[in-house]
């Protein structure tokens, strides 16, 4: 006869074999149930409720460094529309304009769906609106948010600059940035015909044929643009449909340069090693080869939230989540707005409500905490003011390249930006270079439009704007293309004394 071996778990044996009885099962079930939402409730609430766990301790303001009451990250209508409500409610405000200040409309045309506004001009949309949070208070800083500490409040806020700033409260509007496809030889030939904005760069393909990728507003709107300067345009649409408003498919309608290509899949940018020649699409199971010199993405936007720390929740596409009816982040005191915490509507007006709203939920945050514009009074010192003591020095505008070859050859280190109207990272990079003219005076700084001095632009084989490039001795010695920070600018100037 078999004898039955209990063990002290509960287990018994059967001979040899380990029988694993009902109420163990049961047992070990329960078990897991309870880890399982022990594991939900750490996340849905502790974890993002990290937060509260933090001291919001008035008088760590008073040891304090770079104290910044109100920190807006990004410049677009989200961030602007918040500074201009803090700054107005009598917050120290700061705006972090990132790299690319005024956003997205700063490459826009024409915006006739603002209301109270008939037509405008996306860049003097964005114009209007810093001068106006400007006028209210509201303080600049051309710079861009690396990181965020949340662990300690007031919040630690690290700049590409290398500065460190102490925030009460945060408005992330940082927005998106645009989408790549991912293909081969997309990469490589970036700024060598690859474009994502059109604006930036139309001029550089006058007479060129070209291709957009994209059936959306974006994908048709530059189009259009492109039609004044590029002879043949294929707009590449990958579905059967395009997904652009009907007014817009009704005015491309008018551009008989612009050819869509619908059910045609981008496979591989193909170039010479120095620029585009060429781009293989799948066009409705047929390949083909499109000669072109030029490829622009409009292909929709990524949210760019991979910065923040974890603790601020994201959902899988990386759009931040915020608290039911409010711009409230999982993390007290740091708000959302714009494109950035809106995958749905990403309109320019929804980005300016939600900056709106996140202004005075930050404001309603400072008075909870109890801080009020008088309590700065007694630490003025400890507040942050963007380029405090630092100068600048403007950069002079060469007109002709005689003027140019002149520089070279009367001083030995010469830099130059080569900027382009209406170009967002250009408009962003001047001050930035015009503090480093002011740091390092052994170096004549100048600008040149390059589209105005096209001879220059063969000569250096200048393909991206802005490109900002160091002569010494009159030889073009090193370049750094788009924006590029104060740091970063200086070690160019350095590196060549
Ligand atoms: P959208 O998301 O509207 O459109 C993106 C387009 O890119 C779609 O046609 C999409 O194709 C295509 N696409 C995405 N990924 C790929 C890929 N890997 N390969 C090929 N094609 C791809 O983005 P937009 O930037 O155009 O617009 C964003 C928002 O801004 C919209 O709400 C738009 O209305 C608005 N807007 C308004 C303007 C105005 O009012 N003047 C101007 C510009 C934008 P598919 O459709 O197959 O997904």
């Amino acid at each position: 006869m078999k004898r039955n071996n209990f063990s002290r778990s509960g287990r018994f044996s059967r001979g040899k074999h380990l029988y694993i009885g009902p109420k163990t099962i049961i047992s070990a079930l329960v078990a897991i149930g309870l880890m399982l939402a022990g594991f939900v409730v750490y996340t849905r609430y502790f974890r993002s409720a990290s937060l509260t766990r933090v001291q919001f301790d008035l008088s760590a303001i008073k040891t304090a460094k770079n104290i910044v009451p109100v920190l807006v990250v990004g410049s677009g209508p989200a961030g602007l529309a918040a500074a201009m409500y803090t700054a107005r409610g009598g917050m120290h405000t700061v705006v972090v304009e990132g790299s690319q200040p005024g956003g997205q409309l700063m490459g826009t045309s024409w915006v006739e769906n603002w209301p109270g506004m008939k037509k405008m001009l996306g860049p003097d949309l964005m114009k209007n609106a810093r001068e106006q949070a400007q006028e209210f208070g509201t303080l600049f800083l051309s710079d861009r948010v690396v990181e965020i500490g949340t662990n300690t409040w007031p919040y630690t806020v690290s700049l590409a600059s290398g500065k460190e700033l102490s925030a009460l409260t945060i408005i992330v509007a940082t927005g998106s940035e645009p989408k790549r496809l991912g293909i081969p030889g997309e990469q490589e030939y970036w700024a060598k015909g690859v474009s994502a904005c059109a604006t930036c760069d139309a001029p550089f393909f006058k007479g060129a044929d070209i291709a957009v990728i994209g059936g959306g507003d974006s994908a048709l709107e530059e189009a259009m643009q492109l039609s004044a300067y590029a002879q043949h345009i294929y707009l590449i649409v990958r579905g059967p449909k395009m997904r652009a408003s009907q007014t817009m498919q009704e005015r491309i309608k008018a551009y008989p340069q612009i050819e869509v290509l619908l059910q045609t899949k981008p496979e591989e940018v193909v170039g010479n090693g120095v620029q585009v020649t060429g781009l293989r699409v799948d066009n409705n199971g047929e390949k083909r080869l499109l000669g072109i010199q030029g490829l622009f993405l409009a292909i929709g936007h990524t949210p760019n939230s991979a910065f923040l720390p974890k603790v601020i929740q994201r959902d899988a596409d990386g759009v931040l989540v915020l608290e039911g009816n409010s711009q409230k982040t999982t993390v007290l005191g740091i708000y959302g707005a714009g494109d950035v915490a809106d995958a749905r509507y990403r309109q320019a007006g929804v980005a300016a409500g939600a900056g709106v709203r996140a202004g005075l939920d930050a404001l309603d945050f400072l008075a909870m905490q109890g801080v009020q514009k008088s309590i700065f009074s007694n630490i003025e010192g400890s507040l942050f003011i963007p380029d405090g003591g630092q100068q600048r020095k403007a950069l002079p505008e060469l007109t002709s390249v005689k003027e140019f070859d002149q520089l070279l050859q009367q001083k030995r280190i010469v830099c130059i930006d080569f900027f382009s109207e209406m170009c967002p990272a250009c408009v962003q990079l001047l001050p930035v270079l015009e503090l480093a003219a002011f740091a390092r005076e052994h170096v004549a700084m100048a600008k040149i439009n390059i589209f105005a001095l096209n001879e220059l632009r063969t000569r250096f084989n200048i393909t991206k704007v802005p490109t900002v490039a160091l002569f010494v001795d009159g030889r073009l010695v090193e370049r750094l293309q788009g924006f590029a920070s104060y740091q970063k600018i200086l070690e160019l100037l350095d590196n060549h004394r």
